[in-house]
């Protein structure tokens, strides 16, 4: 089924899983295993640091056990507040929070979040956050989350080098209030398809949960890391951080489980069927002999899936039933809403049809928002493929005039909440760039939708035509060729959608890995020129996310304007770009460096915050390698670029440095100059060229 995000985030919406070992006493005992807080918490009155680092450790009992997580951390927050430490009553206040809206005290949540709006108002919005995110409400939990962490005092700040955070989560910035932040919003980031930020953040999430030395923690972290680079393509980077986190949750069971449930999640990525069901097997029994219920049910959830899907309505059927109990009893009902679901589905495939309808009954007679309206409208597509298939054809048809009205009004919500954020975000100037912009989006929205529509029609179609008789037969065929053919035009311009950045109209990577396929996919001939804004993390930090994104936005129009027609400009990454210049003389190369250090320097960006001066630093090179002219594959010489540029930042930023030539006459020696570039550089095995940007603008 094409259900797995949804069943994938379901488990990342707690926060972890329960330790193993017996079931809890009246307050639950500090965790053993990796999990484990240094010390318990009691009348010693363990240090500031036990006590927070205890408290983390609580909220990820709660997943399993949230009322005696709740339980042991009301003592917690009262020890903090009897010593009169308000910051650590804030922070353990917002752990009980975490634990709370785990179970089902919502409601005591939102009364802790007033108590803490006049002086901690970032805690405050962060309760909030997860209190809509428990709603599903991932939008709304998004924003409150994002404005919850800006809100913080002091910041846990952060840097690739991870020096920054290092230093201030050792002076005490709110650890416990940042990762739960940054937690929720790599979680709506997710639900709501905004995959590429989610990595930023999930980034961030790791290199906190690494300074916390807690490896549960940081299994999770990374384990989410590593689904979101899948999702995006980033199949290494995946891989790697799908190892370390096997690796970091190796001797806690529970958690170890959760993080197969994504490597199963990430095999149906690779569409590796077998090995998504090894590591759903693997997550049952590892969850069942920790006793971790919950964890289990979203397990056994996730294999109902797959056997749906595998076509043995049976075992989905038992895996549905085995799951259930404990969802009721932990009233997530979000999850038993798609179990039920899927036992409905399986139930139709084994022609069970009236226990199916008393399935379905059950499940309409639910609170429909416990799942997005997107998921219902697919959960209705399914349905209708299941009766069709069946040969139920009026509840077939029933289910996909329901699904086309639902897709309606997702459509329409959807466009309504991008214009709403838009207008928040951008000013007037921007307004107009980003509302033509949302307008493609919705168009491509649109087309999707009739996408769906319409290959539901074909299918529906085929299948009447083997029922009917045969002077009908030359008019369906005529509607079934007439949309098929729409279906593939359509099909077409959405795949030449999908090949563009949003924010900045820009190709996107995996455009330029497409057109690489289809020219270069053995040597590459042409310039690459790597293009990376300087210092743009203080713009973010200083003047805010939206000037942020103004400045990207800006500085890929400049970019644009300083090539020419025929180059393609990509947005690489976050703030970098990639420009391929074909049939360029290596000579001309250096003076278009030059264009792209003054395009973007020469004069300041207007922002929302007011005019900013931007710098970039460029890597470039020609390819086959001058002198020796040795071909390469085009990944090996977009790291080639990107080598360069490393050494444009090293030098001091604001410049271009690009390959002269290099004394290699084999891919081996390549290979070594590679290792060692820096000694390279200095033997004058390669020789560089330098081009400086503008000095002020
Ligand atoms: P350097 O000169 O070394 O390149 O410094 P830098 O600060 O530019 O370095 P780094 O590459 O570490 O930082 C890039 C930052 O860009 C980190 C990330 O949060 C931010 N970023 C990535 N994508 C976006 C985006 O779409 N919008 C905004 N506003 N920021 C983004
Ligand atoms: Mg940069
Ligand atoms: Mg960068």
């Amino acid at each position: 089924m094409k259900r797995l995000l949804p069943l994938l985030l379901a488990l990342a919406a707690g926060t972890a899983s329960a330790a193993p070992g017996p079931a809890p006493g009246p307050a639950l005992a500090p965790a053993t295993g990796p999990l484990a807080a240094p010390a318990p918490a009691g009348a010693a009155a363990s240090s500031r640091a036990e006590l927070r680092r205890e408290a983390l450790v609580l909220t990820l009992l709660a997943y399993d056990h949230p009322v005696e997580a709740a339980r042991s951390l009301r003592p917690m927050v009262q020890l903090a507040q009897s010593t009169g430490d308000a910051p650590l009553q804030a922070e353990l206040t917002l752990a009980l929070a975490a634990a709370l809206t785990s179970g089902q005290g919502a409601a005591e949540a939102e009364t802790l979040a007033r108590q803490l709006d006049q002086d901690f108002p970032g805690h405050a919005q962060l309760i909030r956050a997860m209190v809509a995110e428990r709603q599903d409400h991932p939008q709304a939990a998004s924003e409150l989350a994002r404005k919850g962490l800006e809100l913080l005092h002091p910041p846990c700040l952060w840097d690739r080098q991870e020096a920054a955070l290092r230093e201030s989560v050792e002076a005490g910035c709110d650890a416990t209030a940042t990762w739960l932040g940054l937690r929720l919003l790599a979680l709506s980031q997710e639900a709501t398809g905004a995959g590429a930020s989610a990595i930023t953040v999930l980034e961030r999430h790791v290199a906190l949960a690494r300074q916390l030395k807690l490896p549960g923690l940081l299994a999770l972290s990374l384990g989410r890391l590593a689904v979101a680079e899948h999702q995006q393509d980033q199949v290494e980077a995946g891989r790697q951080h799908l190892a370390q986190a096997l690796q970091a949750a190796q001797a806690d069971m529970p958690t170890l489980a959760r993080i197969k449930v994504y490597e199963g999640g990430i095999a149906v990525a690779r569409k590796d069927r077998s090995g998504q069901l090894r590591a759903l097997e693997e997550a049952v029994s590892l969850a069942h002999s920790a006793g971790a219920r919950r964890v289990e049910a979203v397990v056994r959830s996730n294999l109902s899936d797959f056997y749906l899907s595998a076509k043995q309505p049976e075992r989905a059927l038992a895996a549905a039933r085995l799951a259930l109990p404990a969802l009721e009893e932990f009233q997530d009902r979000r999850m038993e809403r798609i179990v039920r679901h899927n036992m409905s589905l399986a139930l139709i495939q084994l022609r069970q049809f009236d226990a199916a309808r008393q399935e379905r009954r059950r499940l309409d007679a639910m609170r429909p928002e416990l799942v997005g309206a997107a998921e219902r409208s697919h959960e209705l597509e399914e349905l209708a493929d299941a009766w069709a298939e069946s040969g139920q054809w009026a509840e077939a048809l029933k289910a996909l005039l329901a699904e086309r009205e639902q897709s309606r009004q997702v459509q329409e919500a959807s466009r309504k909440a991008q214009l709403d954020e838009l207008r928040l975000r951008y000013d007037s100037d921007r307004k107009s760039a980003e509302l033509t912009l949302l307008q493609r989006d919705g168009e491509l929205k649109a087309r999707q939708v009739s996408n769906s529509v319409l290959a539901q029609r074909v299918g529906m179609a085929l299948a009447l035509l083997t029922a009917l008789l045969l002077p009908l037969l030359v008019v369906m065929l005529k509607k079934v060729r007439l949309a098929n053919r729409q279906l593939k035009a359509n099909e077409a311009l959405l795949r030449a959608q999908s090949e563009r950045d949003p924010l900045t109209n820009l190709a996107n990577r995996r455009h330029f890995m497409a057109v690489m396929e289809q020219h270069a996919a053995n040597t590459f001939n042409g310039a690459l020129l790597m293009v990376d804004i300087d210092h743009f993390k203080h713009v973010n930090d200083e003047h805010g996310h939206s000037a942020g994104d103004a400045v990207i936005c800006e500085v890929s129009r400049r970019i644009t304007q300083a090539v020419r027609e025929e180059d393609l400009v990509v947005r690489w990454g976050g703030e970098e770009f990639l420009v391929f210049i074909p049939g360029v003389p290596p000579a001309q190369l250096q003076q278009m460096a030059e264009r792209i250090l003054f395009a973007v320097g020469g004069e300041t960006v207007q922002t929302p915050d007011g005019p900013l001066h931007v710098t970039v630093s460029v890597g470039f090179a020609h390819f086959p390698l001058p002198p020796t002219g040795l071909s390469l594959h085009w990944e090996q010489a977009v790291n080639w670029a990107d080598m360069v540029l490393y050494t444009a930042k090293a030098q001091g930023r604001n410049r271009a440095i690009g390959i002269a030539t290099i004394d290699a006459h084999d891919t081996e020696a390549l290979t070594q100059i590679q290792a060692d570039f820096d000694a390279a550089c200095i033997s004058s095995r390669v020789q560089l060229l330098q081009v400086l940007g503008p000095t002020t603008p």
